[in-house]
């Protein structure tokens, strides 16, 4: 799960990361009102959406009055942001973060992640941070240091402080390591106790005066290992469902597994790692998958029914391709299940059905006796051919 700006701020300072001073807003005139709180004489807009690359599409804004806030804040609200990560179609603003500007000395990247590859969490940072790392990961690799935490010990502080000592390397900003380090240590302790799969801080940077400077996180991601949200009530209702595929978000509410993706190939499939190997298949024999969706172990009328309104909700999908494996849930029932769900629906795409396992046979009588219009597959490499051909003849 992705939260805002704004509630990863709240949950870092709660930690005790130091960040700038500012608050949320729904309104333009809410924040004037914000701004009116703030000690600086500048202050900074911001657009609360789960995308990153603001600052390039013009969702980071400087206003040089409390009058100019109101006037940014207008704009902001409401409008359809486009930024390098939210595809050409933007995303609504429906709040804007109002900060304190401040007077950015160095901008660095900081992350904590889990390495898939080695399991372990990782720190990741340069010092290069700011609106282009990813140009730095791309091209100048050595420019990003990590060190790996292991799982037992948790980190150490002599890691945090390696870590710190590694990142900041300019002599006028030395004497800021103890803070890094320790702005490192709580980090670690938001990622572990609230069950993050990712904190990104991007970027921390070096404020304030020449003989008083100090170090900030001025944005932050947070992302939420989802199969932890349970324990953690306070995270699971940041969530905002403004943000979420409403697809996604009505599969989750009735046990489907169903993420959307670009292609034109709805499929529906018992079991995660079958579902994945379907999309493969597919895209092997030349065609683009629309969705993964897994039915799971159950796959009663009421669910495959639900996974075909799911499926045909996507008008880029042409063609629909069921592949089942049938194993304590046997291919006569699953077989039924189409043919009811398929009537219920009024399936207007071709359908093609693969079925194998338990009562096989018995389930392809089924498929055949009724009267719907669809193509039964022998294996599921003759099901995906079937699949792309039906979308490329459509
Ligand atoms: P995004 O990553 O979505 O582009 P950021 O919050 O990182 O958004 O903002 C982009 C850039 O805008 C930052 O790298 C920083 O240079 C500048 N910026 C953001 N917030 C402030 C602030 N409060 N004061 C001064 N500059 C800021
Ligand atoms: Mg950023």
């Amino acid at each position: 799960m992705n939260i805002h700006e704004y509630q990863a701020k709240e949950i870092l300072e709660s930690f005790g990361v130091k960040t700038l001073p500012g608050k949320v807003a729904d309104t333009a005139d809410e924040a004037v009102s914000i701004a009116n709180t703030l000690t600086s004489s500048k202050y900074v807009v911001k657009a609360q959406i789960h995308a990153g690359g603001r600052g390039k599409g013009g969702g980071v804004k400087l206003a040089n009055s409390i009058a100019e806030v109101g006037q940014l804040a207008e704009e902001m609200i409401g409008m359809e942001l486009v930024t390098p990560q939210t595809g050409p179609e933007g995303k609504l603003v429906r709040k804007v973060l109002i900060v304190e500007a401040a007077e950015i000395h160095k901008e660095y990247y900081l992350a904590i992640l889990l390495d898939r590859e080695t399991s372990h969490l990782t720190l990741i940072g340069s010092e290069e941070g700011g609106m282009d790392i990813e140009e730095v990961a791309a091209h100048t690799p050595e420019k990003i240091i990590k060190t790996q935490i292991h799982p037992a010990f948790g980190i150490t502080d002599f890691q945090a402080r390696e870590f710190a000592y590694k990142l900041i390397t300019d002599s006028s900003y030395r004497h800021l390591i103890p803070n890094a380090s320790e702005l490192i240590m709580s980090l670690y302790n938001a990622f572990v106790e609230c069950d993050c799969s990712l904190i990104e801080i991007n970027p921390l940077t070096i404020v304030g005066e020449n003989d008083d400077l100090d170090i900030a996180a001025l944005d932050s991601k947070v992302n939420f290992d989802d199969n932890s949200l349970w324990r953690n009530p306070e995270i699971a209702e940041m969530r905002d469902p403004h943000e979420e595929d409403p697809s996604e978000l009505e599969a989750s509410g009735s046990g489907l597994s169903y993420i959307r993706l670009d292609g034109n190939i709805g499929c529906m499939v018992n079991g995660a790692g079958l579902a994945m190997a379907t999309m493969d298949i597919i895209k092997q024999k030349g065609g683009e998958p629309a969705n993964f969706l897994d039915v799971g172990g159950g796959a009663s009328v009421e669910a495959v029914a639900h996974a075909f309104r799911l499926i045909l909700a996507d008008k880029n999908v042409k063609a629909v391709l069921v592949n089942i494996f049938g194993g304590i849930m046997k291919c006569d029932t699953i077989a039924t299940g189409i043919v009811e769900a398929a009537k219920q629906v009024q399936l207007t795409v071709p359908l093609v059905v693969r079925l194998e396992g338990t009562n096989v046979d018995l389930g392809k009588q089924i498929i055949a006796e009724s009267d719907l219009n669809l193509q039964l597959a022998e294996g599921l490499s003759e099901a995906a051919e079937l699949a792309v051909n039906a979308v490329n003849t459509a």
